[in-house]
């Protein structure tokens, strides 16, 4: 028996299974697939399928294949085949074979030629235009093609002919004769093979016939042994179709074809093909772009696999299409993030700060540690020296109410290190602020200072110390929640989605990161070592998220 019965949220997905294990169907194995069209780079929407597919396999001690949909070569890539292949990987899961929908051409050809045999397939030489006129509406039926009563060795000859090559693109199609008449329209005669003569990625000008996908997705299901093909909810009505044809060939599985709510999420796009868009048009720097919510661009962002997998558990599975808030993936980085990124020193927008009653030469190195809940992680030195960088905006000339941090006169404690006073206030000749002229109490290193409670901690690095660093603020890529329901999402990009800061200086230490480092820079929020702009001694960094929700109070 499966641990998942005590364990697991219940699903009604898990409910099937269990059902179908209690009744010893398919003699009591779980296998099922991941099938992605190699099309584009996977995004957060694939993540729950990844993680139900791959989840149940391993609560069930089942299996889970990758299997790339490849039939439509003019669209797809070896490039994203590579991407799936490492973003599966990333998440954390191993397929059990890896398929291809090309590796079963021949054997789909085969099975074409019977349901011809069969009387249930044949040629029909209308256009698409036609095809589509002839298909009725929901409310009228359709009208049967003239072609449809060819005989079956005029459909064999001509079926051969089309994969042998003697007819241009679109001269021919292969339908399934199903029922002009019926109420789904997907039962009227679907097409299943078409003349395309494109050069694919793995079977090359082999083919110049693609099987159509509602034909080939049943069939290689069954192929493989798949006992439940998880699918999404627009396939509901692909259902019957997906059971006639492998009634119709009684072939050895029968695959039960389940259908689940797509995720969607709100200020974002889940669609490859708008994803593509966004791509092309230069909108975004690649797939990989951190305001991209594509698996590489989550986790070129910082995201982390753990992350990602905690989310699609917290969605759970429904039948029933809702939207996601951004603020529940948010959460989850957070959590991660809370709890494993060490903790660092990261100035954003630098404002001198001198000591005039400390040495010129002196440096203190202090230990700060990395992580405040978490001794285990250790500590680190961060050196302190008479001039440091504070953040621009932890001064204040004319403070806010209850504010907190440096005014002229007043204390505040650096992080790790002594509580200073701030005396005078330098400015150029524009009466910009350029440097603060400061004191520490040296009596105050771990320790409170007599007499007087000082509540502000502000961060800061050593000037000679520190390293300059380029930090990216990337902020939703869309400034409305459902950017699809625009006329063109396009107008629905947010201006301010990324916001560059070039002058930042970060602590020593992190010179050393490497990329996917993740770090929470003290105060300001999570940032992770870009993996691919980081190079020759350049560091940059990218948030992943800012600290908390910016709808919660500061
Ligand atoms: P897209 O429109 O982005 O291309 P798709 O459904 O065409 O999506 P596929 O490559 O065919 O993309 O998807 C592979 C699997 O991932 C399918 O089983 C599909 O149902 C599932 N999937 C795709 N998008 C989502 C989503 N937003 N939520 C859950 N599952 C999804
Ligand atoms: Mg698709």
């Amino acid at each position: 028996m499966s641990t998942s019965e005590n364990q697991a949220p219940a699903n009604f997905i898990r409910q099937i299974i269990n059902t179908d294990l209690k009744n010893k169907k398919n003699n009591g194995k779980v296998a099922t697939r991941f099938p992605p069209e190699p099309n584009g780079y996977l995004h957060i929407g694939h993540a729950k399928s990844i993680c139900l597919n791959f989840g149940t396999a391993i609560e069930y001690n089942g299996t889970c294949n990758l299997r790339f949909d490849d039939t439509n070569p003019e669209k797809e890539s070896v490039e994203y085949m590579e991407s799936i292949k490492k973003d599966v990987k990333w998440l954390g899961f191993e397929w059990n074979e890896l398929r291809h929908a090309s590796d079963y051409f021949e054997q789909l050809y085969q099975y074409a030629v019977q349901l011809i045999e069969q009387g249930q397939a044949y040629v029909d030489s209308l256009s698409a235009e036609e095809i589509r006129a002839y298909r009725g509406t929901l409310t009228e039926p359709g009208k049967e093609s003239p072609d449809r009563n060819r005989p079956i060795t005029e459909n064999l000859d001509l079926f051969q002919r089309m994969r042998a090559g003697e007819f241009a693109d679109g001269q021919y199609v292969l339908r399934a004769k199903i029922d002009m008449a019926s109420p789904n329209i997907n039962m009227r005669d679907p097409a299943i093979y078409r003349i395309r003569r494109v050069h694919h990625q793995r079977t090359g000008d082999a083919w110049c016939i693609y099987p159509m996908y509602d034909y080939t997705h049943c069939i290689s299901d069954a192929i493989e042994g798949i006992t439940h093909s998880l699918c999404t909810l627009e396939f509901e009505d692909h259902r019957p179709l997906y059971d006639w044809v492998l009634d119709q060939l009684q072939t050895p599985y029968h695959p039960q074809q389940i259908e689940f709510a797509r995720l969607q999420l709100e200020y974002t796009i889940v669609s490859k093909r708008k994803l593509n868009q966004l791509v092309t048009e230069k909108h975004v720097t690649g797939w990989d772009d951190p305001r991209m919510p594509t698996l590489a661009g989550l986790r070129r962002a910082g995201f982390t696999p753990k992350a990602i997998r905690d989310f699609c558990e917290r969605i759970g599975i429904t039948k029933q299409n809702s939207w996601i808030e951004m603020g529940v993936l948010e959460y989850c980085i957070r959590e991660d993030l809370n709890e494993n990124a060490l903790r660092a020193m990261a100035v954003l927008q630098p404002l001198r700060v001198v000591f005039d009653n400390y040495p010129d030469d002196q440096v203190e190195q202090l230990e700060v540690s990395n992580h405040p809940q978490k001794p285990e992680l250790g500590k680190r030195q961060v050196p302190f020296s008479k001039v440091i960088l504070i953040e621009r905006d932890d001064f204040a000339e004319v403070p806010p109410p209850k504010y907190k941090r440096l005014i002229e006169g007043g204390e505040v404690r650096l992080r790790g290190a002594y509580v200073i006073k701030c005396n005078s206030v330098i400015k150029d000749d524009a009466g910009n602020i350029i440097e603060l002229r400061c004191s520490i109490d040296p009596d105050t290193l771990g320790k409170n200072p007599e007499g007087r409670k000082v509540k502000g901690v502000i961060h800061w690095v050593s000037e000679q110390h520190s390293k300059p660093a380029e930090i990216r603020l990337y902020n939703r890529l869309f400034k409305v929640a459902n950017p699809d329901n625009e006329d063109n999402f396009l107008d629905a990009i947010n201006p301010g989605s990324l916001e560059v800061l070039s002058d930042c200086r970060v602590e020593a230490s992190l010179a050393d990161a490497q990329a996917e480092n993740r770090y929470q820079f003290e105060r300001t929020g999570y940032f992770c070592l870009d993996a691919i702009d980081s190079v020759g001694g350049k560091l940059v960094f990218n948030r992943t998220v800012t600290l908390r929700d910016s709808f919660e109070k500061d």
